[in-house]
């Protein structure tokens, strides 16, 4: 494709991750200037491989302008560092992913106490609270400390390669950013959706202490809707195989909603369960291993349920957690 005008190149680098979600996908914009959409995890490999990746383009290292980052996730963010070092590019995120990427250290205090409250009174036993501190312990291994330049929640042209938008796309994590070029309906879609397996809506603290938190199911539901109405064709997708119909996907997504959240409701006859019984009954053979995912993915259809006024929640004084019970 020969490059004209201020048209970009899209070129796509898959990376082995050691997480289950499999490898990821990472993109470069190759135009008058260079920005690469997501960076992959801080392993020896990634590195590697992005570098013979850049290499390949007939690039070098300083001609990297821009490193747009969809999600703070550490398969998309861990090598952000290492690549500012080689190339002095300038890092775009949303202000919400900035401490996660900074990895600043009274928000990851802040993050570790929210979630041993809200497992602990969610019914995740005592013995596995550890799991907060083995999950930060994994984000720092795979990431370090890189810098933001920029801040955009969605909306804004990319600079220097101008016929890419940002799409606010919040669910999987609250502060999720896209690319999208009406030109030709191509959206980069980070992890909004993946085409092999439903992605996961993380449960999150709030993006600073005293705010009620989101509810990852309802907002990923609401944003699927929008999306969904865009005149997208095609999505490269962060993980897996490319999107050819994203409405028909999201679609399909939802109604598997409705029927996990039915299946949900079935479980909660009698006293009521709390997520984390509920999440062992749901997921027996993963719920120790992936427990934010599992834990994300019952008390996100719990949610669901509570708005749809079919369950509630209930406070046990006598043993300081939460129970859901049918209406
Ligand atoms: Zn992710």
């Amino acid at each position: 494709m020969k490059n004209n005008n201020n048209s970009t190149e899209v070129r796509q680098l898959r990376i082995p991750t050691p997480f289950s979600v499999g490898p990821i996908n990472i993109f470069l914009l190759k135009g008058e200037t260079c920005t690469l959409v997501d960076v992959g995890p801080k392993t020896k490999e990634a590195f590697e491989l992005v570098e013979k990746f850049i290499k390949e383009n007939g690039l070098v290292w300083h001609n990297i302008d821009r490193i747009f980052l969809t999600h703070q996730h550490v398969d998309h963010v861990g090598l952000t560092a290492e690549v500012v070092e080689r190339t002095d590019a300038k890092v775009i995120a949303h202000p919400d992913a900035v401490p996660y990427i900074t990895l600043d250290a009274e928000f990851m205090q802040y993050h570790d106490h929210f979630f041993r409250t809200l497992y602990g009174e969610n019914g995740v036993p005592e013995k596995l609270l550890g799991y907060v501190e083995r999950f930060r312990g994994m984000m720092e291994v795979y990431s370090e400390p890189a810098p933001i330049h920029k801040t955009i929640k969605g909306g804004e042209v990319l600079e220097g390669n101008e016929e890419w938008v940002s799409v606010f796309t919040p669910g999987h994590t609250q502060n999720h950013l896209a690319l999208f070029r009406e030109r030709d309906g191509v959206m980069l879609s980070g992890d909004f959706l993946i085409k092999e397996i439903s992605s996961n809506a993380f449960v999150e603290p709030p993006a600073r202490p005293g705010l009620k938190r989101a509810k990852p199911l309802l907002v990923y539901r609401q944003a699927m809707d929008e999306i969904a109405k865009m005149p997208i064709r095609r999505m490269l997708s962060a993980h897996g195989e490319s999107i050819e119909n994203p409405a028909e996907l999201i679609a399909h997504r939802l109604r598997r909603h409705d029927e996990r959240a039915e299946k949900i409701y079935g479980l909660l006859e009698g006293k009521g369960k709390t997520v984390f019984e509920l999440s062992t009954e749901l997921f027996p053979s993963i719920y120790l291993k992936e427990l934010p995912l599992t834990f994300s993915e019952t008390l996100g259809h719990l949610d669901l349920l509570e708005e749809r006024g079919q369950v509630k929640s209930i406070w046990i004084e006598e043993e300081n957690i939460y129970r859901y019970r049918q209406i």
